[in-house]
């Protein structure tokens, strides 16, 4: 049976191997390249250099720039079916590799939406997909003008359109005190939430419409940083609230109407309601435990959905605590992973390494995830991996 259907898909893409491209050659595009390579199928990176994580184990690596029209096309060209790692690719060069046959999944219409977060939000207003109340504007002057003629009031969170991740895009003004950290870009301005709780619910959907969720995960933040610091899963949540979260994301997957991956993020209000905050179509920091913790990982899910497989099951094997590995405060330069035998040493812990060879503060370097039969027990190893396993520079 495994054998006829393989012909008969991969005969269908006229080639005896599938050859998966990916756009983006960091640490998403290297566990996605290995959980392929699981299955033989041929992996395509593009990224400016192949010293990047997905350099040494994707099957071929293209020197070139992801936001280019000229390299993402010719790159398109050599695969099957075309995947991302990060949104900020070149979407025009895509919508042209789809119109020409190539498989892109996420597909580009739908990543010139989510790329630019005030269209991501016009998106959920206009399919009656729960976010908070917000409001565009061209520049941080307009902002300014807005809050003169009393159009607009503290506090609120300004977020650029384009230019944000990891929180950098993102300024939170809670009174006229705070207006130095306005950003110049063009941007949404939206409500500031009264957050209980962030939480991640990823979805998956391949072509033929079957959608599937991981379960709910809890995001813990480092406050310096601002990058999830610990990631939790299950999530402690009344389990009405945590079935409503997964039948959200998957409305909202289905309402984007994209294959593979959705990650979507959300809060929830201390009044107990569940609004959309933003959504990433690929791999996602917040389903890494899935590697270790789930009968089907993330990367294996994004594979099966853009190539149109049956999805895995979502199906939690075991509690687990995800700690992204940061390089330490005060340290840039070759890295040195200061106490790895001790971490490995100890029972459920699971140590992935991104292999960048340079750290720099707050750098995500790898990440760990810690299994154990329950998220207290995990949370209390997790506190002993982050004081004994330490990025730091020679
Ligand atoms: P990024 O894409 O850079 O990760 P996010 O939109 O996720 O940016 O925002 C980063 C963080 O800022 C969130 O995880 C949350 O803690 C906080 N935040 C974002 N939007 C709001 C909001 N409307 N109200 C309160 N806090 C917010």
């Amino acid at each position: 049976m495994a054998k006829r259907w393989q012909k008969a898909n991969f005969a269908a893409m006229n080639t005896t191997r599938t050859k998966v491209g990916i756009l983006g050659g960091g640490q998403l595009g290297k566990m996605f390249a290995l959980a392929a390579h699981n299955w033989d199928v041929e992996t395509w990176a593009l990224d400016t250099s192949r010293s990047f994580p997905a350099g040494p184990v994707c099957s071929h690596f293209v020197e070139g720039n992801f936001n280019d029209y000229d390299d993402v096309y010719a790159f398109g060209k050599q695969v099957d079916v075309l995947t991302i790692e990060i949104e900020h690719v070149n979407t025009e060069a895509l919508l042209r590799l789809e119109a020409e046959g190539v498989k892109v999944h996420p597909a580009p219409a739908a990543l010139q939406l989510i790329k630019d977060k005030g269209l991501q939000k016009q998106f959920y207003q206009k399919h009656q997909l729960p976010t908070s109340d917000f409001q565009l504007f061209d520049s941080g002057d307009a902002i300014r003008a807005a809050l003169q003629a009393g159009q607009l009031s503290y506090p609120f969170v300004q977020k650029s359109r384009t230019a944000g991740y990891d929180g950098k895009g993102v300024a939170v003004l809670k009174s006229k005190a705070d207006l130095p950290l306005l950003l110049p870009d063009a941007s949404v301005v939206e409500d500031l939430v009264d957050i209980k709780k962030e939480i991640a619910v990823v979805v998956a959907r391949n072509e033929n419409g079957d959608v599937k969720a991981f379960p709910a995960v809890e995001m813990e933040f480092n406050p310096v940083a601002n990058l999830v610091e610990f990631l939790v899963c299950p999530a402690d949540l009344d389990p009405a609230i945590e079935q409503f979260a997964e039948q959200l994301a998957l409305d909202t997957i289905s309402a984007f109407g994209v294959c593979g991956l959705l990650a979507v993020e959300l809060f929830l209000t201390k009044d107990n309601r569940l609004l959309i905050n933003e959504v990433a179509p690929r791999p996602h920091n917040s389903g890494h435990h899935t590697i270790d913790s789930c009968y089907t990982s993330q990367f294996e899910q994004h594979l099966r959905g853009i190539l149109n497989l049956p999805l895995g099951s979502t199906k939690m094997k075991t509690a687990s605590v995800m700690v992204n590995l940061l390089g330490e405060p005060g340290h840039s330069g070759p890295v040195q992973y200061a106490g790895f035998e001790e971490a490995v040493a100890m029972e459920g812990v699971k140590i992935h390494l991104y292999g960048k060879a340079a750290t720099k503060p707050y750098r995500k370097m790898g990440h760990v995830t810690i299994l154990a039969k329950d998220v207290e027990e995990a949370k209390q190893k997790a506190r002993t991996v982050q004081k004994t396993l330490k990025v730091i520079s020679n």
